[in-house]
């Protein structure tokens, strides 16, 4: 750890959900934190124990739909799994003083979504303040395991710390607020000498409305969190030993990468590989602030650092990751309609509904402009463009949209195949080899991916071939 101050180098720590399954599992981070706070001043950042997320989104979507016995159901579950947390790691005086309030986010619970049986919706506005009770619970319990083993700890609530806009269930944090705010409250904490343990996850507009930062939004809350308090480095603890050249559920043969740069971690988030929320090197990339991914099954294990420039400089593919559930969408204009005019409606189209594509190819000369997105995002994206080309379409100056379900996209990372000629040739006679077959291939300029488009079900298969390919 590189310590770039005179006293203890800082560093945030986060806790991701596999990492608080169950008792064992939320005593063993809070022995981390107890272990490292010894060398290091420490801020905690947690996720919600494994599972709870899910659950309290399906209870408020049961509830939504008038089902009014779920949510009990839910309710004594999350009752069960953090009461036998504090039972078996809490003193007397601390269950006390935590057991009541944990008891008070279960009956926000209950009260939540009673209201969205009555009213049978669930706003994306209620929808964050529920999803997002797991922290508050996990939280409030690991501050008060760390102070019942005799460590200073203090559970602190997001939404006094990160300020965002008001785009519930996806917020961006307002930086400056941000900043100001988790400098300030963390402060007399940290000059106490105990440890902050926040929400992950939660924030809250600037009227104090709770919201969220998507899921898998605490990896996010962290890097949020150490850039506002210059942190030497940010470690997040979870379930692998590292970023890996390819998702270990896909390809068990995958490997630790010891170091990769903020922009190939970028590359690798956006395009699925989960370990990372996509958003989360952001706050630190300017800073020029470490990030570690750790594994909290096997905390001996160095991890993998992310850093700026790596040091290894060895060309070609670094890694590989893959989104499935894509749809291919192709719309193509008669020549009266000039390309760059087709794709400036459909962008625009995309940009009014929020929706990001994954990949993006175009032929000029037969003007057609085929792209992937989510398939969830599928729905808004047909009305959008359907309506914006209503009139082109009616006199077949622009044909219909074109929908090719199914699709996975298949991404090659690495900063340093630039220059390197040959993968993609590479990469298409592996999937040649396996009979798959590529629906579409794309490549930005900068050359730190390259995309390929297959059939969802060859999805495995493809990420296993080109894995071998590059002997990753
Ligand atoms: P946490 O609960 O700690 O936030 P997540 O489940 O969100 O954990 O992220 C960890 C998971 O990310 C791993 O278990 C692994 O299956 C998945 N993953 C996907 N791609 C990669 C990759 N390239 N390297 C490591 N893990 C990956
Ligand atoms: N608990 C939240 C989720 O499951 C946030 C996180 O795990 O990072 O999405
Ligand atoms: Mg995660």
């Amino acid at each position: 750890m590189t310590q770039t101050r005179g006293k203890k180098p800082l560093v945030v720590m986060k806790f991701g959900g596999t990492s608080l399954g169950n008792p064992e599992r939320v005593q063993g981070a809070g022995e981390i934190i107890a272990a490292h706070a010894k060398r290091a001043e420490v801020v905690a950042v947690v996720s919600a124990m494994g599972g709870v997320t899910d659950m309290l989104i399906r209870a408020a979507t049961e509830a939504s739909k008038g089902d009014r016995e779920h949510w009990r159901g839910a309710r004594q579950e999350l009752a069960r799994k953090h009461r036998e947390v504090a039972d078996r790691l809490l003193s007397a005086s601390e269950q006390a003083t935590v057991l009541p309030r944990l008891a008070e986010q279960l009956t926000n619970l209950e009260n939540l979504c009673s209201g969205f049986s009555l009213v049978r919706e669930v706003t994306p506005r209620a929808m964050d303040t529920l999803s997002s009770l797991g922290e508050v619970m996990s939280a409030t319990l690991l501050a008060a395991i760390l102070r019942s083993s005799g460590t200073a700890a203090e559970a602190v609530d997001a939404t006094e710390l990160i300020v965002t806009d008001n785009s519930f269930g996806n917020a961006s944090p307002l930086l400056d607020e941000t900043n100001a705010r988790t400098r300030q409250r963390l402060a007399p904490i940290r000059r106490r000498g105990a440890i902050p343990v926040v929400t992950g996850f939660r924030g809250a507009t600037r009227d104090g409305v709770c919201t969220t930062l998507g899921r898998g939004g605490s990896d996010y809350s962290a890097t949020l969190v150490g850039a506002a308090l210059d942190a030497d480095e940010v470690w997040i603890w979870t379930d692998v030993d590292g970023v890996m050249s390819a998702d270990p559920r896909l390809v068990p043969g995958a490997r630790i990468i010891p170091e990769i740069s903020y922009r190939e971690a970028i590359e690798l988030s956006f395009f699925g590989a989960r370990v990372l929320h996509p958003k989360t090197i952001q706050p630190v990339m300017k800073k020029g602030i470490p990030v570690w991914i750790k594994n909290s099954f096997n905390p001996q294990c160095p991890g993998t650092k992310i850093v700026a420039v790596p040091t290894d400089r060895t060309p070609g593919v670094k890694a590989l990751t893959s989104v499935s559930n894509s749809d291919l969408v192709t719309i193509s204009g008669k020549d009266t309609l000039s390309f760059p005019r087709l794709a400036t409606r459909v962008f625009n189209g995309l940009h009014l509904e929020d929706v990001s594509t994954l990949m993006v190819t175009q032929s000029s000369a037969d003007n057609v402009l085929c792209f992937a997105i989510h398939d969830t995002d599928l729905p808004r994206v047909k009305a959008r463009l359907g309506k914006t080309f209503e009139l082109e379409m009616l006199h077949e100056y622009v044909g219909t949209l074109e929908v090719m379900p199914k699709i996975a996209i298949v991404v090659a990372v690495g900063e340093n195949m630039k220059g390197t000629p040959g993968i993609a040739g590479r990469a298409f006679s592996a999937l040649g080899r396996k009979g798959i077959n590529i629906i579409a291939i794309a490549q930005g300029s900068s050359e730190l991916s390259i995309s390929f488009a297959v059939k969802s079900a060859e999805v495995k298969e493809a990420v296993k071939a080109i894995h071998e390919e590059f002997e990753l």
